[in-house]
């Protein structure tokens, strides 16, 4: 069996696990990532890549605390863009500098007069029609563009990938691979290696609850399934915006593209987990019908892609997770924007 010595070993190989190994790295430790199946995750590649700042949460009217969590996100991850952020993420292609938030109706008056306030003042701005881009140019209805913008998360995921070269072993980190020593985590154990090191952090999004409890800790997990839909064309007009037919409290979709299809979320995705296929993409295509009435919807070819959400159990989004037990760190991002925030809590965690 191979042995391999770290300061930090890390279980899992999503956002969470790669930016903190980039993080740890560029800090100076000697880092090893343990991923069981493919490096950039399970949720983190299924993700719609979409960096925000939280507005969308603040459709009821109200700042919450989860909007005060993500809001200075997007200028973070702008940075790290630029390679001038805590991790050099030159580049990684922004797919649209701007996201939409569009009504084929007019907003409530409560909503109208929220998304013109003081606390999102330069965030939000209501365009005027002749302003809208492809493909709303021309039709009737509300729209605001927002300070938030959308990555390729697959280029991310290989940016982030690169300096770890070396250090990400295919490897499932099960229960009973936590070598315990004195209440602590001395290895990550496989029958082909052992990853011996000071610390560990669990960053295995839905892994993650097992692996706590098998270290001694109490990290409840729920699983919010979605129900994801694939519109595919062979050259589809770049959509990227959330749709909110009444201007009602949530995005009835949130809609990215992505060569070859639109790829649709929001509460169509999550009322939709119950839903059959036939029927999710039926409900799909009433949605689109709704929010984008003049675009012929009819000739193109729907998929569905079912994934669960894996967050830690308590108010959701509350911001991201980070908890210490002995010397082990656990990890959820909650979010792929909350990156940054989880960098900023595992460090000091650490510290
Ligand atoms: C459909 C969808 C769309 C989303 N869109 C957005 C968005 O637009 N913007 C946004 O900010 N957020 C979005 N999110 C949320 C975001 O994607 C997740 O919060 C984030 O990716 C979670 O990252 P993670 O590293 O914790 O988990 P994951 O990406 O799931 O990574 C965990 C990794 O751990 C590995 N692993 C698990 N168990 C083990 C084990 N025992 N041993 C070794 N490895 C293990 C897994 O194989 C996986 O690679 C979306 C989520 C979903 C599901």
């Amino acid at each position: 069996m191979r042995t391999v010595q770290v300061d930090i070993a890390i279980a899992g190989a999503g956002i969470a696990g790669l930016w903190l190994a980039n993080l740890l790295l560029g800090r100076g430790f000697d880092v090893a990532v343990c991923e069981r199946s493919k490096i950039g995750g399970t949720q983190t590649l299924a993700s719609q890549g979409l960096i925000h700042g939280g507005v969308k949460y603040a459709l009821g009217g109200t700042a919450t605390h989860a909007f005060e969590a993500v809001s200075d996100m997007p200028r973070r991850w702008r940075a790290c863009l630029e390679g001038a952020g805590e991790i050099d993420l030159r580049g990684v292609r922004v797919i649209s500098e701007r996201y939409y938030l569009w009504s084929p109706d007019a907003p409530g008056a409560r909503l109208a007069g929220f998304l013109a306030s003081r606390l999102l003042h330069g965030r939000v701005e209501r365009l005027s029609p002749s302003e809208y881009p492809q493909p709303f140019t021309g039709q009737a209805g509300t729209m605001y563009r927002l300070d938030d913008f959308v990555i390729d998360v697959a280029g991310l995921v290989r940016r982030l990938a690169a300096p770890l070269q070396g250090r990400i072993f295919p490897m499932a980190v099960e229960p009973e691979g936590l070598v315990m020593r004195h209440a602590t985590v001395c290895a990550f154990e496989s029958p082909d290696i052992r990853v011996e090191a000071e610390r560990f952090v669990l960053a295995a999004g839905a892994g993650n609850e097992k692996l706590a409890s098998a270290a001694g800790a109490e990290a409840h997990m729920r699983k919010l399934p979605l129900k994801q839909v694939l519109v595919r064309s062979s050259d589809p007009e770049p959509i990227f915006a959330h749709c909110i037919p009444g201007m009602r409290a949530e995005p009835a979709l949130t809609i990215t593209t992505l060569p070859g299809y639109h790829y649709l979320g929001g509460a169509l995705a999550s009322d939709g987990a119950k839903r059959s296929d036939v029927d999710q993409i039926d409900a799909a295509r009433q949605e689109l019908a709704q929010a984008l009435p003049w675009i012929d919807w009819s000739n193109r070819t729907f998929d569905t892609l079912s994934i669960d959400r894996a967050e830690p159990e308590g108010p959701r989004l509350e911001g991201v997770f980070v908890e210490t037990h002995e010397n082990v760190l656990i990890a959820w991002p909650g979010k792929l924007t909350l990156a940054p925030g989880l960098g900023d809590r595992a460090l000091r965690a650490l510290a």
